[in-house]
């Protein structure tokens, strides 16, 4: 429930209600603007029904949360987040490039890896040091010592680092490694690593399920945020449909219908979305003509050999091309490539 108090009420009127909320088991939010202070009761509305607040002196308005998804919602928050990854804001005028191989695999390859996006203008460098394989006899990641070289190719290069996290136990030991954890598709479900994430107050990129619609890929979010942490980014990378050119059908139809729902900022992996070499670069400036706030593109100074995902992963002149010609994709969004 959204309750509008008056502009004449008072400080301990706010914090009577905010104290009554708190007392039937609801979740109370104090948001003092400038001309009036709105309060914000999350749970079970029914059990507000006892507080009568519509005949309360104080109030002016009330207004039941529609959608499920209360936090992460624009109901209680209409204006766009921006999450701080390291010194990059993502969210808000600006369009951000995340670009980096699918995993961590030697030194060099990941030093050779980040200098050539960012020598292109790549803002966060991304690798995977855990992979969440599909086939248990897949290479899967090198663990810490993966994280040991993200982090230094991160200091050689001053790219922030993003990286997956496959297990809650794990949220501490990443930390002093990472600017961001990125939750895989097959965690997106996983509420006990949603919830670890809560604790923490490092931003999470959270990647939609291979088979997840809108409304719970949200509510895997509001996890995160109802556990206490704010800074989370929702990245669409494709679902599964029956189409079986590419590896998945990258829904943009998503990317527009979350910027209107909801304020967190959305990224698109247009090289998970497609699984194809050739249209990655057509669909992240599709990505950018929708209204996304980046992009989270694979690349390898070498695909041919990349350990995983080497067919979709872009060589570094293509990764050149892409940057080359996304500006006006952007621009006609309205955002800045900076
Ligand atoms: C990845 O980013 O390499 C990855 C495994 O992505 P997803 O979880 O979207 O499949
Ligand atoms: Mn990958």
């Amino acid at each position: 429930m959204i309750i509008v108090l008056k502009p004449t009420a008072t400080e301990a009127d706010a914090q009577e209600i905010l104290a009554d909320i708190e007392r039937l088991g609801l979740k109370p939010l104090h948001m003092p603007g400038v001309e009036r202070v709105v309060i914000g009761a999350l749970g079970d509305e029914r059990v507000l029904r006892e507080l009568n607040l519509a005949s309360h002196p104080a109030v002016e308005s009330l207004k039941p949360i529609l959608t499920p998804y209360k936090l992460v919602g624009r109901e209680l928050h209409p204006h766009d987040s921006v999450v701080n990854v390291g010194n990059v804001p993502i969210g808000g005028q600006r369009f951000v490039v995340i670009a980096g191989p699918c995993a961590v695999e030697t030194p060099e390859q990941l030093l050779a890896a980040a200098q050539a996006v960012k020598a292109n203008g790549a803002h966060l460098m991304r690798g995977g040091a855990f992979k969440p394989r599909s086939s248990p006899y897949s290479f899967q990641g090198h663990g810490e010592d993966g994280l040991k070289m993200l982090k230094s190719v991160s200091e050689q290069t001053g790219l922030p680092v993003v990286s997956e996290i496959v297990d809650g136990h794990d949220v501490d030991l990443m930390e002093p490694y990472v600017a961001a954890y990125q939750v895989g598709a097959r965690n997106m479900h996983n509420f006990t690593l949603l919830k670890a994430l809560g604790r923490t107050r490092k931003p999470v990129i959270l990647k939609r399920g291979l088979a997840a619609t809108i409304e719970e890929f949200l509510l895997a979010a509001e996890y995160i945020v109802a556990a206490g942490n704010e800074n989370v980014i929702l990245c669409e990378r494709g679902i599964r449909t029956f189409e079986t050119a590419t590896r998945n059908t990258l829904d943009l139809n998503a990317v527009a219908y979350i910027k209107w729902k909801s304020h967190l900022p959305v990224l698109v992996d247009p090289s998970h979305g497609t699984g194809v070499r050739e249209l990655v670069i057509p669909l992240a400036r599709a990505a950018a003509a929708v209204g996304a706030d980046g992009i989270i593109v694979e690349v390898h100074p070498d695909p041919r050999k990349a350990l995983s995902d080497g067919h979709q992963s872009l060589y570094p002149h293509e990764f050149a091309a892409l940057m080359a010609s996304i500006k006006p994709f952007v621009e006609a969004a309205g955002k800045v490539l900076a």
